[in-house]
């Protein structure tokens, strides 16, 4: 972002500074309390709003919270004595849910604007927030073979409604908290992310693990067939959970992105019909595909454009689809038959 702000230099960074992590019982909050766990960091705070028994990940050695963060008193106490706070909180979920739930999606603001005010009253060094691919102009995504985004590409606005709009206005909470109090802030634009302790059933699941789920489904129940939303054709880019919260950590802390949002995602684009294709193969069967053209299927086509990542960090996310995958489908195969025991599992 333009700004005349200086960028003074942090201290240096401590093991047992205070890192507070929002949204931290679900995929991508959990999967980077465990990061920074085995980065060595001693004082975690993970906070949710969830049961503690609902939540995906309990790292050992996080303090873990239930809180709800749209209420301004609960981030205060989130907030407390954090010196980086990463804001995953958010009510989502794939296609299914973001399209039919835009309410639920837009009232991430009050999370998003109380969560950036009590960090700063806080005095946190760093603020980081969790956009999305969603908030680029679904005019420039319709057809399949589509051009990747770059970051530019969010303006003139034209995003997916409730979920992307939301992103887009608690992305600007972020320049102007930097621009008008020097709040440090990161913003990185997530492109779908996937990998073990996500959603896997339920509604909120994204295409990934929908996939593999109802692959396994197919085989265990002997169907033979897999349901596919749309007709197979639209094209995404899946990034691993790895490559993301390795990212995250990258572009907090990079003093030329402060406030800049960037495309955090893979390019490696696949159509849908491609994404089955490798999950089939990935369980050693072949199925019949019935395409269901009525379910919510979302923009035609979306990549990445890793240009400014790979310029500003010399890295960008490159996990091959296929490895990632089948540790994915592995993990989704071990829950489904712990649930079918009658095990309890978090879905
Ligand atoms: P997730 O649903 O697994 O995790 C979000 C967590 O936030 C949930 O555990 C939920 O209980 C919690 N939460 C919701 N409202 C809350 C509140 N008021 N107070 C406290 N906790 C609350 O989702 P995720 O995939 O881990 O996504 C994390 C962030 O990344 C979100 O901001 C999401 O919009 C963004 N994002 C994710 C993807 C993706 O592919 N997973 C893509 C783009 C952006």
């Amino acid at each position: 972002m333009e700004t005349k702000r200086p960028v003074e230099k942090d201290p240096r960074q401590r093991r047992d500074d205070l890192i507070v992590i929002t949204g931290g019982g679900g995929f991508i909050g959990g999967n980077l309390a465990g990061y920074f766990r085995k980065k060595g960091f001693t004082r975690l705070r993970a906070v949710d709003k969830k049961p503690l028994g609902d939540w995906y990940v309990r790292v050992p050695g996080v303090e873990s919270i239930c809180l709800d963060v749209s209420d301004p008193v609960n981030c205060q106490r989130a907030c407390e004595g954090a010196v980086e706070v990463y804001n995953l909180a958010a009510d989502m979920g794939g296609m299914g849910f973001i399209e039919r739930f835009r309410i639920e999606c837009l009232r991430s603001i009050l999370i998003n604007t109380h969560m950036i005010e009590a960090a700063y009253q806080a005095g946190v060094r760093r603020y980081f927030y969790s956009s999305s691919a969603c908030v680029y102009n679904t005019l420039l995504q319709q057809d399949p073979k589509v051009r990747a985004l770059k970051e530019s590409d969010a303006y003139p606005a034209m995003a997916e409604r409730g979920y992307g709009w939301e992103k887009l206005m608690s992305e600007m909470f972020c320049q102007e908290y930097w621009a008008e109090r020097g709040l440090k802030t990161a913003i990185a634009r997530f492109h779908n992310v996937y990998g073990p302790h996500g959603t896997w059933d339920g509604g909120r699941e994204k295409a990934p693990a929908a996939i593999c789920r109802k692959v396994i489904e197919a085989i265990d129940t002997g169907r033979g067939e897999i349901d596919i939303w749309g007709d197979g054709t639209r094209t995404r880019s899946f990034m691993y959970i790895e490559d993301c919260v390795k990212g995250i950590d990258m572009i907090m802390h990079c003093d030329d992105l402060i406030a800049t949002p960037i495309n955090l995602g893979s390019s490696e684009l696949v159509s849908i019909n491609v994404l089955v294709s490798k999950v089939e193969k990935i369980a050693g069967v072949k199925l019949k595909r019935n395409y269901q053209l009525d379910a919510p299927k979302g923009v035609g086509g979306r990549n990445s454009d890793n240009t400014f990542i790979r310029k500003m960090l010399h890295w960008e996310p490159s996990t091959p689809l296929d490895k990632g995958l089948a540790v994915t489908y592995a993990w989704i195969k071990e829950q489904y038959l712990a649930r079918k025991k009658g095990k309890r599992v978090v879905e």
